[in-house]
C-alpha cells in the first residue's frame, strides 16, 4: 500500500508505505498539523506504524515524528549528521530500513542540507527537498551547499534508472510525481548545465527566508516535541 499525502500549508508531501502482509508501516515526512489524519487512518485500516522517518530537518513546517513515537510507538529515523539527538534511528548512508518484507535503502544526498538523505524503495525514490519536479531545494541555509547537491542528483539520483520514480518533499505547483529520465531531461536547473552554472544560477536565486525556519529547525531537531513547539502552536 503506498499513500501520498499533502499539507496545504507548506506544500509537504508526505508518503504512507505498508507491507500488506504484516500491516508495518512507515512515514515519510510526516506534519505535525496532519497528526489526526495519520492516526485515524492508520487504526482504521490496522496498520502498525513502525517508523517515521525524516529525509532531513525541514525549516518550513514541524514534523509530526515525536507525536508518532509517543502516541503510536514508531521509531523516528534522521539523518545522524542532522543533529536530532533525540531521533531514534541515526541514519547513515547505505542503511537499510526493514518493516515487513519491503526494505528501504538511505541515499544520503547532501546539499539542501548536509544532513538530507533520499529514501529508495523498489522502483521509486523519495528525494526531500534534494530534487524536486522542475527544481531543488534551496542551498543557502542549514549547511547548505550547491556543489554537493549537484554532485548528489547528478551522481546518485541520476544514476538510477530513467524510470525510477521521483516523489519530492515538496510540491509548489501541484506535480506529484516525476521520473529520473524525465528529470535529467527537462528540469531547468539541471538538464543541460554544467556544475559551475548549476552553482552560479543557486547563488543567485535571492530567496526570502523561510517564515518558520527559527522555530522549526531547534522543534525538529527534537523530532517536532518541545515546549516551544506548544507555544507556537
Ligand atoms: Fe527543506
Amino acid at each position: 500500500m503506498f499513500k501520498q499525502m499533502f499539507d496545504a500549508e507548506s506544500s509537504t508531501l508526505t508518503y504512507l508505505i505498508v507491507d500488506d502482509l504484516s500491516r508495518e508501516a512507515i512515514l515519510i515526512d510526516p506534519v505535525a498539523s496532519h497528526i489526526d489524519d495519520y492516526i485515524t487512518l492508520i487504526n482504521a485500516l490496522n496498520y502498525q506504524l513502525k517508523y517515521s522517518v525524516e529525509t532531513h530537518v525541514h525549516a518550513d513546517h514541524i514534523t509530526a515524528s515525536g507525536q508518532l513515537r509517543e502516541k503510536l510507538a514508531a521509531k523516528t529515523g534522521v539523518s545522524k549528521l542532522c543533529g536530532a539527538a533525540t531521533a531514534d534511528l541515526q541514519l547513515n548512508d547505505g542503511d537499510a530500513i526493514y518493516f515487513g518484507t519491503q526494505q528501504i535503502k538511505v541515499i544520503a544526498t547532501p546539499g539542501h542540507t548536509a544532513g538530507s538523505v533520499s529514501f529508495l524503495w523498489n522502483d521509486r525514490i523519495f528525494t526531500g527537498d534534494a530534487l524536486l519536479i522542475n527544481g531543488c531545494g534551496r542551498t543557502d541555509f542549514q549547511s547548505g551547499d550547491a556543489e554537493a547537491l549537484f554532485d548528489s542528483i547528478t551522481n546518485k539520483i541520476f544514476s538510477l534508472p530513467d524510470e525510477t520514480l521521483i516523489y519530492p518533499g515538496h510540491d509548489y505547483n501541484g506535480h506529484r510525481v516525476s521520473c529520473v529520465g524525465q528529470e535529467k531531461t527537462i528540469n531547468p536547473r539541471l538538464a543541460g548545465k554544467s556544475k559551475d552554472e548549476f552553482v552560479k544560477l543557486m547563488r543567485n536565486l535571492n530567496l526570502p527566508k523561510p517564515k518558520l525556519i527559527d522555530t522549526a529547525v531547534p522543534a525538529n531537531r527534537m523530532c517536532g516535541v518541545t515546549d516551544d513547539m506548544v507555544q507556537h502552536g
